[in-house]
Protein backbone atom coordinates (compact mmCIF):
# COMPACT_ATOMS: atom_id res chain seq x y z
CA UNK A 1 0.00 0.00 0.00
CA UNK A 2 1.33 3.41 -0.88
CA UNK A 3 0.50 6.79 -0.10
CA UNK A 4 0.44 9.89 -2.29
CA UNK A 5 -0.13 12.99 -0.88
CA UNK A 6 -1.66 16.55 -2.09
CA UNK A 7 0.11 18.98 -0.63
CA UNK A 8 -0.55 23.03 -0.48
CA UNK A 9 1.71 26.02 1.16
CA UNK A 10 -1.61 27.70 1.87
CA UNK A 11 -5.96 27.10 1.58
CA UNK A 12 -7.58 27.91 -1.46
CA UNK A 13 -4.81 27.00 -3.87
CA UNK A 14 -7.07 24.57 -5.43
CA UNK A 15 -5.62 21.40 -3.24
CA UNK A 16 -9.06 19.42 -2.78
CA UNK A 17 -10.36 20.03 -6.20
CA UNK A 18 -7.12 17.96 -7.59
CA UNK A 19 -7.69 15.68 -4.95
CA UNK A 20 -11.50 14.90 -5.96
CA UNK A 21 -10.66 14.08 -9.72
CA UNK A 22 -7.30 11.80 -8.76
CA UNK A 23 -9.47 10.04 -6.95
CA UNK A 24 -12.40 9.86 -9.33
CA UNK A 25 -10.13 8.74 -12.28
CA UNK A 26 -7.30 6.76 -10.14
CA UNK A 27 -10.26 4.79 -8.73
CA UNK A 28 -10.94 3.71 -11.98
CA UNK A 29 -7.92 1.59 -12.15
CA UNK A 30 -6.92 0.65 -9.14
CA UNK A 31 -8.53 0.12 -5.44
CA UNK A 32 -7.64 3.05 -3.77
CA UNK A 33 -9.06 4.57 -0.05
CA UNK A 34 -9.03 8.50 0.38
CA UNK A 35 -8.04 10.80 3.95
CA UNK A 36 -9.56 13.64 4.10
CA UNK A 37 -6.69 15.21 6.65
CA UNK A 38 -7.63 19.00 6.66
CA UNK A 39 -9.42 18.72 9.57
CA UNK A 40 -9.90 22.62 9.80
CA UNK A 41 -11.76 22.89 7.31
CA UNK A 42 -12.65 19.33 5.61
CA UNK A 43 -14.33 20.15 2.08
CA UNK A 44 -13.02 16.42 -0.01
CA UNK A 45 -16.44 15.20 1.43
CA UNK A 46 -18.87 18.03 -0.50
CA UNK A 47 -16.37 18.07 -3.33
CA UNK A 48 -17.15 14.55 -3.77
CA UNK A 49 -21.10 15.22 -3.17
CA UNK A 50 -21.50 13.85 0.09
CA UNK A 51 -23.35 14.83 2.77
CA UNK A 52 -23.04 14.49 6.44
CA UNK A 53 -25.47 12.33 6.75
CA UNK A 54 -23.44 10.34 4.34
CA UNK A 55 -20.73 9.84 6.76
CA UNK A 56 -22.66 6.70 8.74
CA UNK A 57 -19.90 6.33 11.77
CA UNK A 58 -19.32 9.78 13.14
CA UNK A 59 -16.94 8.85 16.38
CA UNK A 60 -15.95 12.01 18.67
CA UNK A 61 -12.35 12.00 19.78
CA UNK A 62 -10.10 13.45 22.70
CA UNK A 63 -6.73 14.45 21.36
CA UNK A 64 -6.63 17.08 23.53
CA UNK A 65 -6.63 18.23 27.11
CA UNK A 66 -7.51 21.37 29.03
CA UNK A 67 -6.24 23.02 32.56
CA UNK A 68 -9.37 23.54 34.97
CA UNK A 69 -8.42 24.71 38.65
CA UNK A 70 -9.63 22.88 41.79
CA UNK A 71 -10.33 26.25 43.77
CA UNK A 72 -10.22 24.72 47.34
CA UNK A 73 -6.26 23.76 46.67
CA UNK A 74 -5.63 27.22 45.16
CA UNK A 75 -3.09 29.04 47.33
CA UNK A 76 -2.88 32.19 44.87
CA UNK A 77 0.50 31.67 44.39
CA UNK A 78 0.64 33.20 40.40
CA UNK A 79 2.61 31.01 39.19
CA UNK A 80 0.28 29.55 36.66
CA UNK A 81 0.05 33.15 35.37
CA UNK A 82 3.62 33.40 34.49
CA UNK A 83 4.12 30.64 32.72
CA UNK A 84 1.41 30.38 30.51
CA UNK A 85 2.50 31.10 26.84
CA UNK A 86 -1.56 31.25 25.96
CA UNK A 87 -2.97 34.22 27.51
CA UNK A 88 -5.22 31.17 28.61
CA UNK A 89 -5.02 32.47 32.24
CA UNK A 90 -5.82 36.13 34.15
CA UNK A 91 -7.00 36.94 37.41
CA UNK A 92 -9.40 37.17 39.55
CA UNK A 93 -8.86 39.94 41.61
CA UNK A 94 -11.62 39.62 44.27
CA UNK A 95 -11.19 35.62 44.97
CA UNK A 96 -7.17 36.12 44.31
CA UNK A 97 -7.45 33.30 42.13
CA UNK A 98 -6.41 32.33 38.40
CA UNK A 99 -9.18 32.15 35.85
CA UNK A 100 -8.52 29.43 33.17
CA UNK A 101 -9.90 30.27 29.29
CA UNK A 102 -10.88 26.91 27.78
CA UNK A 103 -10.77 28.24 24.71
CA UNK A 104 -7.57 30.03 24.92
CA UNK A 105 -5.85 26.85 26.59
CA UNK A 106 -4.21 24.57 24.29
CA UNK A 107 -3.27 21.85 27.34
CA UNK A 108 0.13 22.38 27.62
CA UNK A 109 0.24 21.52 31.04
CA UNK A 110 3.28 23.79 31.96
CA UNK A 111 0.90 25.17 34.88
CA UNK A 112 0.24 21.80 36.56
CA UNK A 113 3.87 21.69 36.46
CA UNK A 114 4.64 24.58 38.66
CA UNK A 115 1.90 25.05 40.87
CA UNK A 116 2.82 23.67 44.21
CA UNK A 117 -0.09 23.44 45.18
CA UNK A 118 -1.34 20.30 42.84
CA UNK A 119 -4.04 22.68 42.17
CA UNK A 120 -4.85 22.61 38.18
CA UNK A 121 -5.68 19.26 37.00
CA UNK A 122 -5.52 18.30 33.12
CA UNK A 123 -8.76 17.01 31.65
CA UNK A 124 -9.07 15.31 28.29
CA UNK A 125 -11.67 16.95 25.73
CA UNK A 126 -13.97 16.14 23.37
CA UNK A 127 -11.65 18.18 20.49
CA UNK A 128 -13.39 16.46 17.14
CA UNK A 129 -14.77 13.75 15.22
CA UNK A 130 -13.31 10.90 12.49
CA UNK A 131 -15.97 9.46 10.07
CA UNK A 132 -16.02 7.36 6.75
CA UNK A 133 -18.50 7.06 3.97
CA UNK A 134 -18.87 5.44 0.54
CA UNK A 135 -18.27 7.82 -2.21
CA UNK A 136 -20.34 6.79 -5.51
CA UNK A 137 -17.34 6.78 -7.25
CA UNK A 138 -16.01 3.13 -6.34
CA UNK A 139 -13.89 4.29 -3.06
CA UNK A 140 -14.40 5.04 0.61
CA UNK A 141 -13.41 8.80 2.19
CA UNK A 142 -11.91 9.08 5.69
CA UNK A 143 -12.52 12.76 6.93
CA UNK A 144 -12.52 14.22 10.13
CA UNK A 145 -13.51 17.56 11.83
CA UNK A 146 -12.17 19.12 14.49
CA UNK A 147 -14.72 21.38 17.18
CA UNK A 148 -15.13 25.05 16.29
CA UNK A 149 -13.15 26.95 18.48
CA UNK A 150 -11.45 23.62 19.45
CA UNK A 151 -7.16 23.23 19.28
CA UNK A 152 -5.36 19.85 18.42
CA UNK A 153 -6.33 19.27 15.04
CA UNK A 154 -2.34 17.80 14.54
CA UNK A 155 -3.55 14.72 16.79
CA UNK A 156 -6.93 14.60 14.95
CA UNK A 157 -5.54 14.24 11.49
CA UNK A 158 -2.82 11.71 12.79
CA UNK A 159 -6.23 9.65 14.26
CA UNK A 160 -7.40 9.95 10.26
CA UNK A 161 -4.18 8.58 9.26
CA UNK A 162 -4.34 5.73 11.48
CA UNK A 163 -7.70 4.78 10.47
CA UNK A 164 -7.40 4.92 6.86
CA UNK A 165 -4.39 2.80 7.39
CA UNK A 166 -6.36 0.39 9.21
CA UNK A 167 -8.98 0.47 7.18
CA UNK A 168 -6.82 0.89 3.90
CA UNK A 169 -5.28 -2.93 4.94
CA UNK A 170 -8.69 -4.13 6.08
CA UNK A 171 -10.11 -3.05 2.13
CA UNK A 172 -6.37 -4.11 0.81
CA UNK A 173 -6.20 -1.05 -1.16
CA UNK A 174 -3.46 -0.30 -3.18
CA UNK A 175 -3.18 3.35 -2.62
CA UNK A 176 -4.36 5.84 -0.09
CA UNK A 177 -4.54 9.47 -1.16
CA UNK A 178 -4.39 12.14 1.25
CA UNK A 179 -5.50 15.85 0.90
CA UNK A 180 -3.53 17.62 3.50
CA UNK A 181 -3.94 20.15 5.55
CA UNK A 182 -2.69 23.49 3.94
CA UNK A 183 0.23 25.29 5.33
CA UNK A 184 3.40 24.49 7.55
CA UNK A 185 1.84 23.37 11.10
CA UNK A 186 1.46 20.58 12.91
CA UNK A 187 -1.58 19.14 10.99
CA UNK A 188 0.83 19.51 7.81
CA UNK A 189 3.03 17.53 9.56
CA UNK A 190 0.89 15.10 10.38
CA UNK A 191 -0.38 14.70 6.93
CA UNK A 192 2.48 14.12 4.92
CA UNK A 193 4.68 11.49 7.46
CA UNK A 194 4.56 8.29 5.85
CA UNK A 195 4.07 9.81 2.41
CA UNK A 196 5.43 7.80 -0.35
CA UNK A 197 5.31 10.86 -2.54
CA UNK A 198 3.91 14.16 -2.82
CA UNK A 199 2.28 16.73 -5.09
CA UNK A 200 2.29 19.84 -4.23
CA UNK A 201 -0.16 22.57 -5.62
CA UNK A 202 0.64 26.47 -5.94
CA UNK A 203 -0.70 29.42 -7.95
CA UNK A 204 1.35 32.04 -9.81
CA UNK A 205 1.80 34.80 -7.68
CA UNK A 206 4.61 35.41 -5.14
CA UNK A 207 2.56 34.53 -1.78
CA UNK A 208 2.08 31.21 -3.91
CA UNK A 209 5.74 30.90 -4.95
CA UNK A 210 7.05 31.27 -1.06
CA UNK A 211 4.06 29.19 0.63
CA UNK A 212 5.46 26.33 -1.86
CA UNK A 213 9.00 26.91 -0.68
CA UNK A 214 7.90 26.86 3.22
CA UNK A 215 5.92 24.14 2.37
CA UNK A 216 8.90 22.14 0.30
CA UNK A 217 11.07 22.91 3.35
CA UNK A 218 9.18 20.56 5.55
CA UNK A 219 8.46 17.91 3.09
CA UNK A 220 11.99 17.88 2.27
CA UNK A 221 12.70 17.67 6.05
CA UNK A 222 10.86 14.40 6.17
CA UNK A 223 12.94 13.32 3.10
CA UNK A 224 9.64 12.70 0.76
CA UNK A 225 10.20 12.72 -2.76
CA UNK A 226 7.78 15.56 -4.53
CA UNK A 227 6.78 17.28 -7.64
CA UNK A 228 4.89 20.36 -8.44
CA UNK A 229 1.41 21.25 -10.19
CA UNK A 230 0.79 24.71 -11.09
CA UNK A 231 -3.03 25.77 -10.43
CA UNK A 232 -4.09 28.78 -12.50
CA UNK A 233 -0.83 29.04 -14.67
CA UNK A 234 -2.60 31.12 -17.30
CA UNK A 235 -3.79 33.67 -14.75
CA UNK A 236 -0.06 34.98 -14.80
CA UNK A 237 2.13 33.28 -17.38
CA UNK A 238 4.90 35.59 -16.20
CA UNK A 239 5.06 34.23 -12.55
CA UNK A 240 4.23 30.95 -13.80
CA UNK A 241 7.25 30.90 -15.86
CA UNK A 242 8.98 31.44 -12.18
CA UNK A 243 8.03 28.53 -10.43
CA UNK A 244 9.18 26.65 -13.79
CA UNK A 245 12.67 28.14 -13.57
CA UNK A 246 12.45 27.37 -9.60
CA UNK A 247 11.40 23.83 -10.28
CA UNK A 248 14.22 23.12 -12.76
CA UNK A 249 16.58 24.95 -10.72
CA UNK A 250 16.05 22.31 -7.90
CA UNK A 251 15.06 19.74 -10.26
CA UNK A 252 11.51 19.34 -8.81
CA UNK A 253 9.21 17.57 -11.36
CA UNK A 254 6.77 19.14 -12.37
CA UNK A 255 3.91 17.07 -12.72
CA UNK A 256 1.44 19.81 -14.74
CA UNK A 257 -0.23 23.17 -15.38
CA UNK A 258 -3.60 23.54 -14.90
CA UNK A 259 -5.36 26.43 -16.66
CA UNK A 260 -8.23 28.48 -15.02
CA UNK A 261 -11.54 27.84 -16.25
CA UNK A 262 -15.08 28.86 -14.65
CA UNK A 263 -16.44 24.95 -14.90
CA UNK A 264 -13.89 23.97 -11.86
CA UNK A 265 -16.06 26.78 -9.78
CA UNK A 266 -18.95 25.48 -11.32
CA UNK A 267 -18.17 21.42 -10.50
CA UNK A 268 -17.91 23.01 -6.92
CA UNK A 269 -21.25 24.39 -6.84
CA UNK A 270 -22.64 21.13 -8.26
CA UNK A 271 -20.85 19.08 -5.78
CA UNK A 272 -18.63 17.36 -8.04
CA UNK A 273 -15.36 16.60 -8.89
CA UNK A 274 -14.80 18.28 -12.33
CA UNK A 275 -13.55 15.10 -14.10
CA UNK A 276 -17.14 14.28 -13.38
CA UNK A 277 -18.91 17.47 -14.12
CA UNK A 278 -17.00 17.84 -17.63
CA UNK A 279 -15.35 15.26 -19.10
CA UNK A 280 -13.01 17.36 -21.53
CA UNK A 281 -10.93 17.99 -18.21
CA UNK A 282 -10.44 14.12 -17.80
CA UNK A 283 -6.88 14.27 -20.16
CA UNK A 284 -5.54 16.46 -18.51
CA UNK A 285 -5.67 15.46 -14.59
CA UNK A 286 -5.23 11.52 -15.99
CA UNK A 287 -1.83 12.95 -17.36
CA UNK A 288 -1.15 14.57 -13.62
CA UNK A 289 -2.46 11.27 -12.42
CA UNK A 290 0.15 9.09 -14.89
CA UNK A 291 2.97 11.26 -13.88
CA UNK A 292 2.08 10.87 -9.98
CA UNK A 293 1.69 6.83 -10.23
CA UNK A 294 4.75 6.81 -12.24
CA UNK A 295 6.79 8.45 -9.71
CA UNK A 296 5.07 6.49 -7.40
CA UNK A 297 5.79 3.25 -8.74
CA UNK A 298 9.56 3.65 -8.13
CA UNK A 299 9.69 3.90 -4.65
CA UNK A 300 9.69 1.38 -1.97
S1 LIG B 1 -2.28 24.04 30.10
FE1 LIG B 1 -0.83 25.43 29.10
S2 LIG B 1 -2.13 26.67 27.80
FE2 LIG B 1 -3.50 25.71 29.25
S3 LIG B 1 -3.69 27.18 30.89
FE3 LIG B 1 -2.03 25.79 31.46
S4 LIG B 1 -0.18 26.80 30.73
FE4 LIG B 1 -1.90 27.78 29.71
S1 LIG C 1 0.08 27.95 40.51
FE1 LIG C 1 -1.47 26.71 41.53
S2 LIG C 1 -1.64 27.54 43.56
FE2 LIG C 1 -0.56 29.04 42.34
S3 LIG C 1 -2.18 30.40 41.62
FE3 LIG C 1 -1.89 28.87 40.06
S4 LIG C 1 -3.35 27.29 40.55
FE4 LIG C 1 -3.19 28.56 42.34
Amino acid sequence: MKTLTILSGKGGTGKTTLTASLAVLLARKRKIIVADCDADAPNLGLALGLKEKDFSSWKEVETNEKAVLDEKKCIGCKKCLDVCNFSAISWDKKKNKPIFNSMLCEGCGSCQLVCPAKAVNLIKVKNGKIGSAKTKYNFNLISGQLKIGATGSGKVVSLIKEKVMKEGKKQKAEIILVDSAAGVGCPVIASIQGSDFILAITEPTPSGLSDLKRALRTVEHFRIPYGVVINKYDINKEFSKKIEIFAKKYKIPLLGKIPYNKEFVNALVNLKPVVEYNKKFEPLFEKILEKSLEKLKNMK
